[in-house]
């Protein structure tokens, strides 16, 4: 089945200065927690970009010089000829699709602290560096010479990513990473020479840095430009009016504008925190005051929103990074009229944490991302089952859910069994929760897919039990019966139970997730868990009119949401909705009408009068059925049983991502030879393998 006619804008040619996007799907720059550290790895994943159809796949950041250092961030590196090899294998992996190959050259100035280069950071003003984190570092101002010496790297690292084989070179002016993005702000901006005061004079280095790309360039490459259209800082950052005045100004300069709004973290925002296309209300109107084309983004997975972009004169390029990492192949799907089987991103964040954690990136949605090259796993392609087998997969969350979809692709005869009534475990739980009904998505896609698969069934109301599995003829079974959420207080504080009064009401996310929420009341909620639930908990707590204090040991709540991008929203909600937080604090012993917290650095104790405790704390692996079996293990033969394996929370409890990770590599790894011994291939050792030749 051919495309929808509706959807034929989307399939234009669109000329980018010299070069030609074979259609409107644009893949702009995204960090990946691989960078300079794992190139052949990183040219896999972009390869398989331009494989799905994105007529333009672009790096992440690259940095031009040793000044910008963005360690211990891992992050794309040109700083001399030396690193050209390792860009041009993406380059290659991208033209190899027919795609064209967009690289984004950074300089981030005073964003960094330079901890592995040791230069002394430098930016407009003599200000501390702005990244993440307190470093004890400070930007010293830069000088008419320093300025000079970054235009002429920066004007190297173009020739040196043209000779890598790119087709549209970016200067980088967004984000508040970028040095034009430091040079325009007034917050940062303080100089009264001809680089600072008036908005002209602050757009000089952009200026300057574009007109020495297009020149370096000299039509060999298309020139991009990513900037910020409003700081969100009111009249002390960059303004939507300075932005107009700098497109009016510089608008005809480039080839393509790239446009963001503020910070990374209010152009990545969660599903949570925003719906798809948030970004238009910055972007809008921007493209009338330039004849180059425009590219925005806007977690665009609805064909239908991304014409409405087109058509209403708001972008020329449906800009996307989360889109195409949950789903490498949306283009070629919306042109195959497969609409169906687009793997719609869920706004989770679990990619961009790759970046910050400096790990590999993966994505909740597509466990293949980040897996391409050191396990060789394609999102939609499966190698063929080498025997046959029936497999039985017990429990249909999402570990569940990804293995028998997995091993249907294959070609496995699957049952998949659940206890419930509704497809989906925790995701299909959680995504009733407040702001997480994206969520959704992770079990809509594979009820989809499973639908489509003839060789798999599946039963609801069904609890299997050990005597049952042992009666059928399945020559393999994978139990992915989940995980259960502690009552006890156990978790990172405290690593034994703490004494409970029975007659306090005690709660889990089971129960809430369940359906069982206090109605009003005074709400402990004890966060040792320190990921998104204790929040959206307390969000669902605070709805039903409970009076909520928020315990965790840590210093902010949801601590680790830093990763994706939403401590601050959460922070800010709890207290905007009037949750009293309680940081650095631990509850020791809960009584009948009351907890005992203890400040976990002074060693202060103090009561909370409460009716109810929430726990959200560690859970347990619900391993009842594949211990059984297990410990049956002399009834196999008779029964023709061959393995059991537990696998997603069941073997251990982790986040959605790791779950349909792991019913992904049960499915991709079933009767393969897998060398459990040497399981990973790593760049870095193949060095050894030279030498030992
Ligand atoms: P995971 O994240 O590992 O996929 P979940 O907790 O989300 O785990 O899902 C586990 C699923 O297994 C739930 O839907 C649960 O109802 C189901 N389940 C648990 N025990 C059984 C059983 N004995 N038979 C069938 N389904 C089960
Ligand atoms: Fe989307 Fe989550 Fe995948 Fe990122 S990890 S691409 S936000 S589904």
């Amino acid at each position: 089945m051919g495309r929808d006619p509706r959807y034929d804008v989307l399939f234009e040619p669109v000329q980018i200065g010299p070069v030609i996007a074979r259609n409107r799907f644009f893949q702009v720059p995204h960090c990946n927690g691989m960078g300079y550290r794992d190139p052949s790895a990183i040219a896999a994943v972009r390869g398989v970009k331009a494989e799905g159809g994105w007529a333009v796949v672009c790096t992440e950041e690259v940095e031009i010089h040793a000044s910008t250092d963005f360690s211990p961030g891992i992050e794309g590196r040109l700083w001399n000829d030396a690193d050209i090899p390792a860009l041009a294998r993406s380059v290659e992996r991208i033209h190899a699709y027919g795609s064209l190959a967009g690289i984004e050259l950074a300089h981030n100035a005073m964003h960094v602290s330079n901890l592995y280069s040791r230069i002394p950071p430098m930016g407009p003003s003599h200000l501390p560096v702005k990244g993440a984190g307190y470093d004890p570092v400070q930007a010293r101002r830069m000088t008419r010479s320093d300025i000079r010496d970054l235009r002429r790297w920066h004007r190297h690292a173009v020739d040196r990513a043209i000779r890598a084989g790119f087709d549209l070179v970016y200067v980088y002016a967004g984000h508040g990473l970028g040095v034009p993005h430091h040079f325009l702000s007034r917050r940062y901006n303080h100089r009264n020479d001809e680089y600072g005061g008036s908005l002209q004079n602050r757009m000089r280095l952009l200026r300057e840095l574009i007109e020495d790309t297009v020149d370096e360039a000299a039509g060999r490459a298309a020139v991009a430009v990513r900037i910020t259209v409003d700081e969100l800082r009111g009249d002390d950052g960059i303004t939507r009016g300075e932005i107009e005045e700098v497109i009016g100004s510089l608008g005809e300069l480039p080839d393509l504008w790239d446009f963001v709004p503020g910070s990374w973290a209010d152009d990545s925002v969660t599903s949570r925190f925003s719906d798809e296309g948030h970004q238009e209300a910055w972007v809008k109107g921007l493209k009338q005051l330039t004849s180059k084309p425009v590219v925005g983004v806007g977690r665009f997975t609805s064909p239908d929103t991304m014409v409405r972009m087109v058509k209403q004169g708001i972008l020329d390029f449906i800009g996307a990074a989360r889109p195409s990492i949950a789903d490498p192949f949306l283009p070629r799907k919306i042109e195959e009229g497969r609409l169906e089987d687009i793997r719609e991103c869920i706004g989770c964040n679990i990619c961009v944490s790759g970046d910050w954690t400096m790990t590999p990136i993966r994505c909740t949605q597509n466990p293949s991302m980040g897996e391409e090259w050191r396990r060789g796993w394609h999102p939609e392609r499966m190698r063929p089952k080498s025997k046959d087998a029936k497999v039985l997969v017990v429990g249909a969350g999402p570990a569940g859910l990804e293995a028998a979809m997995s091993l249907g692709r294959r070609g496995h005869e699957v049952v998949l069994v659940e206890k419930t009534r509704r497809l989906g475990g925790r995701v299909a739980a959680e995504s009733a929760l407040p702001g997480l009904s994206a969520w959704r998505r992770v079990v809509d896609y594979r009820e989809g897919q499973l639908a489509k698969l003839t060789n798999v069934e599946h039963y609801f109301e069904s609890e299997m039990t050990a005597d049952e599995i042992l009666d059928y003829d399945f020559t393999h079974v994978a139990v992915a019966t989940g995980s259960r959420w502690r009552a006890d207080g156990v978790a990172r504080h405290h690593t034994r139970p703490i004494p409970i009064d029975e007659d306090m009401r005690i709660l889990t996310p089971d129960d809430l997730t369940g359906g069982v929420v206090p109605d009003g009341g005074r709400v402990v909620l004890y966060d040792d868990d320190h990921f998104y639930l204790g929040g959206v908990l307390a969000e669902l707590l605070v709805s039903r009119g409970c009076e909520v204090t928020f315990i965790t040991p840590a210093a902010v709540p949801s601590e680790w949401t830093a990763n994706t991008l939403e401590q601050e929203r959460i922070h800010r909600r709890l207290l905007t909705t009037g949750v009293r937080i309680q940081p650095h604090s631990a509850v020791t012993e809960v009584g009948a009408d009351r907890v005992r917290m203890e400040h976990v650095l002074t060693g202060a104790f103090s009561d909370v009068p409460v009716d109810t405790v929430v726990f959200v704390t560690a859970r347990l692996p619900s391993d009842a059925l594949a211990n059984e079996l297990k410990t049956r293990r002399a009834e196999w033969a008779d029964a023709g049983l061959r393995s059991v394996k537990a696998i997603g929370d069941c073997w251990a409890p982790a986040t959605i991502a790791a779950a349909v990770w792991d019913g992904r590599r049960y499915g991709e790894e079933f009767h393969e030879d897998i060398d459990a011994d040497d399981p990973l291939p790593r760049e870095v050792t193949e060095l050894s393998e030279l030498r030992i030749s």
